[in-house]
């Protein structure tokens, strides 16, 4: 199935900035303007799996099951055993909580962030899962499942057993809300059911971006 991986797999610059672009979309990107991300945040991720996967999504739909697992199965691994760091953008950099002052630096400098290398895929699997579930619509029959466990109270994604989940006060969404990082008719349409804000990893990772461009903090 080698044709599949060829048109299927965003092709990955191996990081280091060298061919200019972004690691997870591809557009152009001058290292100075970049974050250098060890494989264990993409991995960690599930808004990066979503965004990986929405981009094959047309493909991948064409294909039969057993293909879409094997795509998935690679997607992961390849994905895992990459060993340079991740150049990323500023739009991708939404998919990460991380320290945006030392990722710049490390894009800036070349050098290689703290926790960099391959990982082992098995701790990923939860997150690209939980994104195939949310792109495709079921959860990849080759993974064993996690429980549903509460709903964000954002966006309603699904949140799983042992997957990232985020509180947040009501007053700090106020602040939230006050300085436009949230979007206000999505947030009073949601509204928690209890004495606090439930998100989801995808809401969070744009939260935390938004504060840090706005200049307020996240936590
Ligand atoms: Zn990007
Ligand atoms: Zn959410």
């Amino acid at each position: 199935m080698g044709w599949i991986k060829d048109r299927l797999f965003p092709r990955k610059t191996a990081g280091a900035g060298s061919a200019g672009l972004c690691d997870c979309c591809n557009d152009p990107l001058e290292r100075t303007h970049a974050y250098y991300l060890p494989t264990r945040d993409i991995g960690l991720s599930q808004a990066y799996w979503e965004s990986a996967f929405t981009l094959c999504k047309g493909m991948i739909d064409m294909l039969d099951e057993q293909e879409q697992l094997w795509c998935f199965g690679e997607n992961l691994r390849l994905t895992a055993s990459q060993r340079n760091p991740w150049s990323v953008c500023e739009s991708c950099g939404e998919f990460f909580v991380f320290d945006r002052d030392t990722a710049r630096d490390h894009a800036v400098r070349d050098s290689r962030p703290s926790g960099n290398g391959a990982v082992d895929p098995s701790g990923c699997v939860l997150f690209a899962a939980a994104a195939w579930e949310h792109v495709f619509g079921r959860w990849p029959a080759n993974v064993t499942p996690h429980a549903v466990v509460d709903t964000c109270d954002l966006c309603r994604r699904n949140i799983h057993s042992q997957a990232f989940s985020f509180t947040v006060s009501h007053s700090r969404m106020a602040d939230f809300l006050a300085a436009g990082v949230v979007d206000g008719p999505s947030v009073s349409a949601a509204g928690p059911g209890k004495d606090h804000w439930e998100m989801c990893q995808p809401c969070m990772g744009r939260i935390v971006a938004r504060c840090h461009r706005a200049g307020i903090g996240s936590v």
